[in-house]
């Protein structure tokens, strides 16, 4: 018979009674997760896992937390390239690269998007050519969030220039400390420095650190997209340093990776700050501004069950699918909705970053971040396009350069 929860609760507690140790360094604690199979046990046997359904992921955590004790780290080494390569790497790739990734002793940054390939992202032109037993790899990327501290990049880069823009496409694993690589970090408008341009000179990959076939990345950038646009909302792990070595180390890498995310509930809109702006604002009483709050706390809360929805499919086992679009839609239009609120209720002092005003400094941080809620992961627009065509069936949209050879598109 197939466990169930109560089951996986059961021997997880009983296993962490036996070897929950918050002396430990955080890397050996993480280690012994992973060689008793209890990191990721919804992954594949013959791969650290378990086999068991997705939903055995939360499990793990509640008991974790339960006992204060960390998990596996968060970031993009986890989100994207962990499941990335889970999905089409070589044995070779998947065992050099998967366990430190697991345990959080390397780290990753997304190489996709180009100056010149954001929406059209099939149509990069950074290129890597076979040099004996490398890949030499030349080109521009752009908004890479962590690539100032990431040791590794998950890069697309152009293999074949003769073939159709998206049969040429091969996924990289390179390494990010090394000459040809070079990291420039972008100011944005809410003033933080979240992403980077990463400049390629001749970069040097080893020839077999490919995910997937030659020619065969823009298959495997899909698997990457699907799980970025996926609901997954970002864990805010909380350690008590107090606890032990592993504790306190956890807490240290969160604060640290979460230093860069730290603007993103601002970006989502703050709908949970609009009451409170319009008690603030001596406007709970006026009928138009209650009309707008809520719309905004009635979209809100059906964009949060609808994510439900689609996570209890998800923990079911189903892979993440064009439903990601639907919640990646609507959580731009909420954002978008709570920050029109937001000015609103503030007028020109949302714009204005006062001493010790914490509300007021949020606000203003929502009305200068919500615009990249939009963009992020894939523009509104081509989430559109996306349910248009997967969802309801639309015919697909033209595209004049789709079966010509890479190297005759206009560019
Ligand atoms: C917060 C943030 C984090 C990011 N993190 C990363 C990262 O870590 N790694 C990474 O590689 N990239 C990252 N990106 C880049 C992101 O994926 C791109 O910005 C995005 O795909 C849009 O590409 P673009 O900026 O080149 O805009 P463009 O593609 O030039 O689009 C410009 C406008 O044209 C519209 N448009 C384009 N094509 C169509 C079409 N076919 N139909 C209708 N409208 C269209 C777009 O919707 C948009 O409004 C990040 C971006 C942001 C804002």
């Amino acid at each position: 018979m197939a466990a169930t929860a109560e089951d996986i609760r059961t021997e997880v507690e009983v296993w962490l009674r036996d070897r929950w140790d918050p002396s430990l360094e955080l890397r050996a604690w993480r280690q012994r997760l992973l060689d008793d199979r209890w990191l990721v046990p919804s992954w594949p046997e013959e791969w650290y896992g378990r086999g068991l359904p997705a939903w055995a992921d939360a499990v793990l955590h509640e008991q974790l937390a339960a006992v204060g004790a960390p998990g596996a780290p968060l970031g993009v080494g986890m989100s994207l390239a962990a499941p990335t390569m889970l999905a089409h790497a070589s044995d070779g790739v998947k065992r050099r690269f998967l366990p430190p990734t697991l345990i959080g002793a390397e780290t990753w940054t997304q190489l996709f998007s180009e100056p010149g390939a954001g929406s059209d992202l099939a149509g990069l032109a950074t290129s890597a050519a076979r040099d004996g037993d490398e890949w030499v790899v030349s080109g521009q990327k752009v908004w890479n969030t962590s690539a100032h501290h990431a040791d590794h990049g998950l890069l697309l880069a152009r293999t074949d220039w003769d073939v159709p823009k998206h049969a040429g496409i091969t996924c990289f694993v390179l390494s990010m400390h090394q000459r040809g690589v070079e990291v420039r970090p972008l100011r944005q408008m809410n003033g933080h420095a979240s992403f980077n341009e990463v400049f390629l000179t001749d970069a040097r990959i080893p020839v077999d650190h490919v995910i997937g076939d030659v020619g065969d990345g823009w298959r495997v950038a899909r698997t990457t997209l699907a799980h970025e646009r996926g609901f997954a909302t970002m864990r805010r792990p909380r350690h008590d340093p107090a606890v032990g070595r592993a504790t306190r180390e956890a807490a240290a890498e969160a604060a640290e990776h979460l230093k860069t995310y730290e603007w993103y509930p601002q970006r989502a809109g703050r709908p949970d700050l609009v009451v409170e702006a319009a008690r603030r604002a001596g406007k709970v009483d006026d009928p138009v501004a209650r009309q707008k709050i809520a719309a905004v706390l009635t979209l809100q809360r059906v964009h949060e069950w609808t994510a439900r929805r689609a996570a209890a499919a998800r923990a079911t086992g189903r892979p993440p699918g064009p439903e990601g679009s639907l919640g990646k839609l609507a959580a731009s239009v909420v954002a978008r909705a709570a920050a029109e609120v937001h000015t609103a209720l503030a007028g020109p002092f949302g714009t204005i970053v006062d001493g010790d005003d914490e509300l007021q400094a949020t606000v203003a941080e929502v009305v200068v971040s919500t615009p990249a809620q939009s963009i992020a992961g894939g523009t509104d627009e081509i989430q559109r396009n996306i349910i248009g065509e997967r969802v309801l069936g639309l015919p697909t949209e033209p595209q004049s350069d789709r079966d010509m050879p890479f190297r005759e598109v206009p560019r």
